[in-house]
């Protein structure tokens, strides 16, 4: 069994969990903050939360800026830039989903960065500064509400890209799950999957000897499966308590540190939207299947463990586990193919493949790697 890596851990995001979480902005954004209300497409206008923000911040200064896209997009998120800059604001306040709330933080983060936007996405630019960021969370799913992390889109050449910046993680995140109410069916079951396989990440990899780790990391499983297999409960308050705090438990931090992570779903999935803008959540009951069975050998131990802890099974092999995830996703109604997502062109998979290419991931390089014939039956897998 391998030891478990060094590491050094400081999640500092304030979270405030409750339905009656709102009214703490009050406070928690500085009186004198120049804030910019960032939001999406304007399902807070329709649901009230918009409404119930800028009350409670009715003493504070507040510009908004509003259109940030589901995977938002480097040229939206620029002009936001420049309302910050314009008129001085030096507090990003994001109300919304992970799209938001990664916006949130490249706004953040470009505010005091002179280059081109696209070097801090790109990783030329190391994010060492940006203006203090808050969340409201509308969406349970991606975790970005309390990590440094944030994905971009570059809309002009279809590149979809993950940054880290500590510097922008946000100071607070408000996690009402009232505002859960609105969420139509497909977005939960999205959230539900992408926390899932955030787990996975973070877990199916070879073995280390990490108790901790893998105890919260089944935790978490346990609790999205269990959610999972009482979806028809989903409206009422205390299934959609527990996928907001999962969500936010899959991806804060703390179930990677001292483990190895993979990363190769997410890497991989990332191309399906950036090509056919398949939503994120879906892009990955498509893309991870087909990853694990790829990598099979490398991830049995963890595929026999996490069938023991998380499906209960008494005697599981590996190829039964994936099997049960895939049953899983498909009782959500997710898609396994890109077919079943609306794809019907001919070539999907050499486009995919491609692009996969041109982002340096064939082969995919990290602790769980595969060979470019791996990555490509993986691909070819998914959306041949
Ligand atoms: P999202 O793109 O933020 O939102 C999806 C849709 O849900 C939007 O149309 C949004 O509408 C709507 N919506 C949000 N809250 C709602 C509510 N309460 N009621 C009704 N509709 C609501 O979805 P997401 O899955 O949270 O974020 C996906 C993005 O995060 C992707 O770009 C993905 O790559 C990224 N991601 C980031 C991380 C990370 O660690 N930072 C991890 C995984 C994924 P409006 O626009 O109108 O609000
Ligand atoms: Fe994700």
């Amino acid at each position: 069994m391998s030891p478990l890596f060094a590491f050094s851990y400081h999640n500092p995001t304030q979270i405030h969990f409750g339905p009656d979480s709102f009214a703490a902005l009050a406070t928690l954004v500085p009186a004198d903050a120049r804030v910019l209300l960032l939001y999406g497409g304007g399902s807070i206008k329709a649901n009230g939360v918009h409404a119930q923000v800028t009350q409670a911040l009715a003493a504070h200064h507040v510009v908004e800026f509003g259109g940030v896209e589901p995977n938002p997009t480097l040229e939206t998120l620029t002009r936001a830039v420049a309302v910050v800059r314009e008129q001085r604001l030096d507090f990003i306040l994001g109300v919304g989903g992970g799209s938001v709330s990664d916006g949130a933080k490249f706004v953040a983060a470009a505010a005091l960065y002179d280059g081109e936007g696209w070097d801090i996405v790109s990783g030329r630019h190391a994010v060492t500064q940006a203006l203090p960021v808050g969340v409201v969370l509308t969406l349970p799913a991606t975790g970005s509400e309390s990590n440094a992390a944030a994905v971009v889109t570059r809309a002009a050449t279809r590149e979809k890209r993950v940054f880290y910046a500590q510097a922008a993680r946000p100071r607070f995140a408000i996690l009402n799950p009232r505002v859960m109410a609105s969420l139509p069916d497909r977005q939960l079951a999205n959230g539900l999957v992408d926390a899932f396989v955030h787990v996975c990440e973070q877990y199916l990899t070879y073995p280390v000897g990490a108790l901790v780790q893998d105890g919260y990391a089944e935790a978490v499983l346990r609790a999205l499966k269990t959610l999972a297999d009482t979806f028809e409960r989903r409206r009422e308050p205390d299934w959609g308590q527990n996928l907001m705090w999962a969500a936010n438990q899959a991806l804060c931090g703390i179930i990677g540190v001292g483990v190895p992570q993979d990363w190769a779903s997410h890497r991989l999935a990332v191309q399906l939207t950036a090509l056919y803008d398949i939503d994120h959540g879906r892009t990955l009951s498509i893309i991870q299947p087909f990853v694990l069975r790829e990598g099979i050998e490398a991830r049995r131990a963890k595929l026999e463990q996490m069938g023991r802890q998380v499906f209960g099974l008494a005697q599981p092999s590996a190829e039964g586990v994936i099997a049960a995830i895939e049953a899983m996703y498909r009782g959500l109604g997710m898609p396994l193919h890109v077919r079943e997502a609306g794809v019907s062109e001919a070539d999907a998979a050499g486009r995919v493949l491609a692009l996969a290419r041109a982002q340096g991931h064939v082969p995919f390089k990290g602790a769980m790697p595969l060979d470019e014939g791996q990555v490509e039956r993986v691909i070819r897998g998914a959306c041949g």
